[in-house]
């Protein structure tokens, strides 16, 4: 027989350590209702919009490229028309940075803005897993193991996600391979592409792990970034958060107040912002690690404000300073060092990247024996040359040694490429050099 929670020797927790977790450790399952309110309009359009983007992005040509591809075989990452090869280190560090710098400002000016409203985790899963959870599943609005429906209805709910999956799965990998390739392999037997087909399943396993079980647990414990919040933000970055001020003490209306809100605060206890929130918090409670900003609790609250003839935004986007009374500023120390960092380093990074040279040469030493002597008694140096031609037209390439004056090729040696647009050569060349300019005499120990 399994020892009950009681006869355990562990402290019993007062409250849920994790929005997730149930008192005894066991998953914590969410439903939460929605709230269509105006900011919840407002997300729907740019999570739709943001849904185009991320599925059409491999499909969009911007000067014959892919606007976005990463070809990891070829070491090439091509953005908006624009080829990045492996030898641009310095442009993508930069790139990379500016990108972190990003991040961490508009943090510090907007809080999660991008969890609530723009993360690819939170617009699947709330524009479009959630919703398709709602039709087949009901909502209960309340924490608590899901709730037992007709075993159709969870069949075609996971037959309907597994088909979302292998359609992200296959989006992701058209990233990685073009939209063009994967069209034709989608038609094509398994056997062909063994690779591809394996990581489509793997990620699309992967996908059906999250979206079906994982969810709000990557925002919660899984998310580095979400993890760095509380270094990110400040007191005057914008979150959405409680007005306590206005909202204690809280008490549930009854018929006896005549709706007066006289000597109590403005929150009528009803618990709507919990019911609501996908990550199970009670906003109520301050601002929260597990809270990404997706103002579901504001929309709930102000409905309820509306209800009880109450102004709205007892729940809205502020700040800490703002909620407490003092100024909330605009130009603080770190707005003002990531402002300036990121325009000092775009302005550098879109000088790099206007100057990227017409094409992509490396000399590259052979393998094996490094020089032979030849009959007349020449050295002979034998190396590879890789040229890619970076130009979106055909172009041809000379070669001629510059220096010392008496350096050749042998005749052997190719002296141009004829190269089509985005075409890499690897050739081997062979340097002569006459053997007297190798000669060295070692001073004497008295020079
Ligand atoms: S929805 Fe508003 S009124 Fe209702 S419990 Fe939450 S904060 Fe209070
Ligand atoms: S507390 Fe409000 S804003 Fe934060 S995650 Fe929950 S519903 Fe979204």
């Amino acid at each position: 027989m399994s020892p009950s929670p009681s006869d355990s020797p562990l402290l019993t927790p007062e409250k849920h350590v994790l929005s997730t977790l149930e008192a005894d450790g066991s998953r914590r399952w969410l439903r939460p209702k929605l709230s269509k309110g105006a900011m919840w309009k407002r997300r729907r359009i740019v999570a739709y919009l943001l849904l185009a983007v991320y599925s059409g992005l491999p499909w969009l040509k911007i000067g014959g490229k892919p606007a976005m591809l990463v070809d990891l075989p070829g070491r090439e990452l091509t953005l908006f028309g624009l080829s990045f090869l492996a030898t641009d280190t310095v442009i993508l560090a930069l790139a990379v940075l500016v990108l972190f710098l990003s991040i961490f400002f508009m943090t510090a000016l907007f809080g999660r803005v991008w969890c609530g409203w723009a993360c690819p985790q939170t617009v699947y899963m709330e524009f479009v897993f959630r919703p398709i959870e709602r039709l087949f599943m009901g909502t209960s609005g309340k924490g608590g193991k899901p709730k037992k429906v007709a075993p159709w209805r969870t069949g075609a709910m996971y037959a309907t996600y597994f088909v979302i999956c292998l359609h992200l799965a296959q989006t992701f990998m058209a990233y990685f391979v073009g939209a063009e390739n994967i069209q034709q392999w989608v038609w094509s037997s398994p056997l062909d592409h063994p690779a591809a087909f394996a990581i489509v399943a793997a990620l699309t396993v992967a996908m059906m792990i999250d979206f079906a079980f994982w969810r709000e647990q990557l925002c919660i414990i899984g998310c580095p970034y979400g993890r760095l919040q509380s270094v990110l933000l400040d007191r005057s970055s914008t979150i959405v958060a409680y007005d306590e001020g206005r909202g204690e003490p809280r008490a549930p209306m009854r018929k006896s107040d005549g709706g007066s809100f006289e000597n109590r605060g403005s929150c009528v206890d009803c618990s709507m912002c919990v019911q609501v929130c996908p990550t199970g918090i009670d906003i109520r409670q301050g601002l929260q690690m597990e809270c990404i900003h997706c103002t579901q609790c504001a929309d709930a609250c102000d409905d309820i404000m509306e209800r009880t003839k109450q102004p709205k935004g007892l729940i809205r986007y502020t700040s800490q300073a703002a909620l407490e009374g003092e100024h909330q500023s605009l130009l603080r120390p770190r707005v003002v060092i990531y402002g300036s960092l990121i325009t000092g380093l775009t302005i550098l990074l879109l000088g790099l990247v206007s100057h990227v040279p017409h094409a992509d040469v490396t000399l590259l030493r052979s393998l094996g024996q490094p020089y032979r002597l030849s009959d007349a008694g020449d050295v002979q140096n034998t190396m590879r040359l890789k040229i890619h031609n970076r130009t979106k037209t055909d172009r041809t390439y000379f070669i001629e040694p510059v220096s010392p004056a008496a350096l050749g090729f042998t005749e052997e040696t190719r002296a141009s490429f004829a190269l089509k647009s985005g075409e890499t050569v690897t050739e081997p060349i062979r340097l002569v050099l006459p053997r007297d300019c190798l000669l060295y005499t070692s001073p004497s120990p008295r020079d």
